[in-house]
């Protein structure tokens, strides 16, 4: 295991086996810069990845006017193939934020090409062991240097490109939630459904407060009465309950994430009984309860699916079924991805090849 592609130089070696998520950046970004006194992005430019130059004053820095996004890259099976999953739902749904985060847009085309070229140019860096991928993160910032509460005049997007390992190194390793009634990520007509900076800097205190209590992350509820799920905060959430999969529908405080669009898209083509609907935590407790609750398990980029054991709801903890990571949670994250590996057909044409 750790073997390196032939040709990577000095600087990209690392070892393989040993990525976590995040740590190591290739050595290129691009960038675009957003004036408006063109009104429009200018000048893409892959350059050598280097610290940001700010103005103190720059909003970001202030106001905290930022949208992201995340997706990855695999190693095909032909030795040139550079596979990304379902770009164009992350483009997509960069715009939407942006929109909402009173950002300027970016052409898709423009976005999809200049992606696909910094993910061709540090192609070496890919890594290629098993469950390793390239994690691609898109970002926009406001730079204009002013102190009054405003949109930004101006704005820089850059892509960063980082390696990272397997999720499971060592199989599946089923996490423990806590449902939270003190907390909330995000209210109807807030920012819940942007991908932007502000929802994870509104969620660090509530997950440290569970971590230190041995969980892994925080289950969210709705914001007013605190009684409907809505999601974990890094990822979307699923239950099955008597052969029912259940998710809670998008409605504005929901991130609606990729993974979770495909894992109902194959779930409906198994002809599974599959629910977007409101479901409350007391449901999930009676579930538990009655033994009816077969799985629980989170969707995102990163993990692809995050399998649950354990859940803490004011102050109970319950145990999903006998603790193990469930069949449908399985079947979804070998098929998954087998599709984004290229090992199985991709009947919804969700692979671009941008190699
Ligand atoms: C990104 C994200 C997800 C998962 O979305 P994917 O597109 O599946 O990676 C879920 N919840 C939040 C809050 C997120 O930011």
């Amino acid at each position: 295991m750790g073997t390196l592609p032939r040709n990577r130089t000095e600087s990209q070696q690392y070892n393989e086996d040993k990525l976590g998520f995040g740590d190591i950046f290739t050595d290129h970004m691009l960038v675009i810069e957003y004036s408006d006194m063109d009104g429009d992005w200018k000048n893409p430019q892959i350059i050598k990845t280097e610290n940001l130059s700010l103005h103190p004053a720059a909003m970001i820095l202030h106001y905290g006017q930022q949208v992201f996004e995340g997706l990855k890259a695999f190693a095909g099976p032909k030795d040139t193939d550079i596979l990304l999953f379902r770009p164009d739902m992350n483009i997509a749904r960069f715009n939407r934020s942006c929109v909402r985060m009173c950002i300027p847009t970016l052409d898709p085309r423009i976005f999809m090409d200049q992606m696909s070229e910094l993910v061709r140019t540090d192609r070496d860096w890919i890594p290629r062991s098993p469950g390793t991928s390239m994690y691609i993160r898109p970002t926009v910032i406001a730079t204009d240097p002013h102190l009054g509460v405003r949109p930004s005049k101006k704005y820089l997007f850059f892509i960063i490109l980082s390696p990272v390992g397997a999720y499971y190194p060592e199989g599946f390793e089923p996490v423990r939630i806590m449902v939270t009634d003190k907390y909330v990520r995000a209210a109807m007509g807030g920012v819940g459904e942007a991908k932007t900076a502000a929802n994870y800097a509104a969620s660090l205190f509530a997950a440290e407060e569970a971590h230190s209590e041995g969980f892994t992350q925080v289950l969210w509820l709705n914001a007013t009465d605190k009684s409907s799920i809505e999601e974990v905060g890094t990822m979307n959430i699923f239950f099955r309950i008597d052969d029912e999969i259940i998710t809670p529908k998008l409605g504005g405080t929901i991130l609606p994430g990729v993974t979770r669009d495909s894992v109902l898209q194959l779930c409906r083509a198994k002809g599974m009984k599959v629910s977007e609907r409101v479901i409350s935590i007391h449901e999930l407790v009676s579930a538990a309860k009655s033994g009816k609750l077969q799985e629980v398990f989170g969707s995102g980029t990163a993990a692809v699916v995050s399998p649950v054991s354990h859940f803490r709801y004011m102050g109970h903890d319950y145990m999903v079924a006998d603790g193990k990571t469930g069949q449908v949670a399985r079947d979804l994250f070998d098929e998954i991805t087998d599709i984004q590996l290229a090992k199985k057909p991709d009947p919804y044409g969700w692979v671009v090849n941008v190699g």
